[in-house]
C-alpha cells in the first residue's frame, strides 16, 4: 500500500512539474502570475542581453547592440562565428534557468525558450544565409541524463527546431567521459576538464547552431566547437537561452 502511494505521489510529481501551467505566484515579487511563472511586470522587467560582444555575447559596460569585442575574444577568437542569447544570467532568469533544468519545471524555461526563437526567427528573416543545416544539443553524459531526467539543451533544440524549420541531431555528438561538475569553476580548469570530451561520430554539415541553456565562460562552447569543425563544420553559432556577465 505505501509502495503504491510512493509511486502515485512520484507520478503526481512528474505530472506538475512537466506541466506547462505553473500554478501559484511569480518567481520573482510573488504576485499574481500572468503564465509560465512571472507576473507581466517581471516579465517586462527581464534583464536583456544588451550591449553585448560581437562574438561571445558576454555583457559589456560600454555599447549597445552587438557592435564590440571583448579583450577574451580578441586575445583567443572562439571557433564560433556568434552567440545568440536574448538575457543575462541574472535575476529571476537565473532562478528561472535552475528550477528548470534542476527541479524539472519546463514552465519556468518556456519564456526564455520563446523568447531565444522570436530572436533567431527575426534574425534568419533579416540574414537567411545564417540558416543553419543542423542545431547540436550540447550533449549531456547518459549517466547524468539518466539522473536529470531530461537533457535541457534537447528540450530547446527540440522546440527551436519545430518553429524554425532547422532540423536537429541528438546522435551527431557524444559527451565521451563524464568529468565532474563545471559549475564553480574558471574558463581555464573548464577547458582542462573538458578536452576529448565531445566525439563527433559523422561528418558534420557546413553550417551547425550548438543550443544550449547557458553560457557561462564559453568553454563548453569552445570545445565542441572545435570537435565540429574537425568534422567538417565551417560556420558554427551558438544558440542559448542567458549568457553569464562575466
Ligand atoms: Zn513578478
Ligand atoms: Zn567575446
Amino acid at each position: 500500500m505505501i509502495k503504491r502511494l510512493i509511486t502515485l505521489s512520484t507520478q503526481i510529481q512528474r505530472k506538475v512539474n512537466n506541466s506547462f501551467a505553473l500554478p501559484g505566484a511569480c518567481i520573482a515579487c510573488s504576485s499574481a502570475i500572468v503564465g509560465h511563472g512571472l507576473c507581466a511586470g517581471c516579465y517586462a522587467d527581464l534583464p536583456a542581453n544588451d550591449g553585448q560582444c560581437r562574438r561571445c555575447a558576454l555583457p559589456l559596460a560600454f555599447g549597445t547592440g552587438a557592435t564590440m569585442t571583448c579583450g577574451e575574444c580578441l586575445r583567443h577568437p572562439p571557433p564560433f562565428e556568434r552567440v545568440i542569447t536574448p538575457w543575462r544570467y541574472e535575476f529571476p532568469v537565473n532562478h528561472m534557468i535552475s528550477r528548470y533544468k534542476y527541479r524539472g519545471q519546463r514552465a519556468l524555461g518556456q519564456p526564455l525558450i520563446q523568447s531565444l526563437v522570436e530572436r533567431v526567427r527575426d534574425d534568419l528573416a533579416t540574414e537567411p544565409w545564417r540558416r543553419p543545416d543542423l542545431l547540436i544539443p550540447s550533449p549531456m553524459h547518459r549517466n547524468r541524463q539518466r539522473r536529470r531526467g531530461f537533457n535541457q539543451a534537447e528540450d530547446i533544440a527540440e522546440q527551436l527546431s519545430r518553429q524554425t524549420g532547422v532540423p536537429w541531431s541528438v546522435t551527431l555528438v557524444r559527451k565521451h567521459r563524464q568529468h565532474g561538475e563545471q559549475a564553480g569553476l574558471g574558463r581555464q580548469k573548464r577547458l582542462a576538464n573538458l578536452r576529448g570530451s565531445f566525439v563527433v561520430d559523422s561528418p558534420a554539415p557546413p553550417r551547425v547552431a550548438i543550443v544550449d541553456d547557458v553560457i557561462t565562460t564559453g568553454a563548453t562552447a569552445r570545445t565542441l566547437a572545435l570537435a565540429l569543425a574537425k568534422a567538417g563544420a565551417c560556420h558554427i553559432e551558438v544558440w542559448a537561452l542567458a549568457r553569464t556577465p562575466n
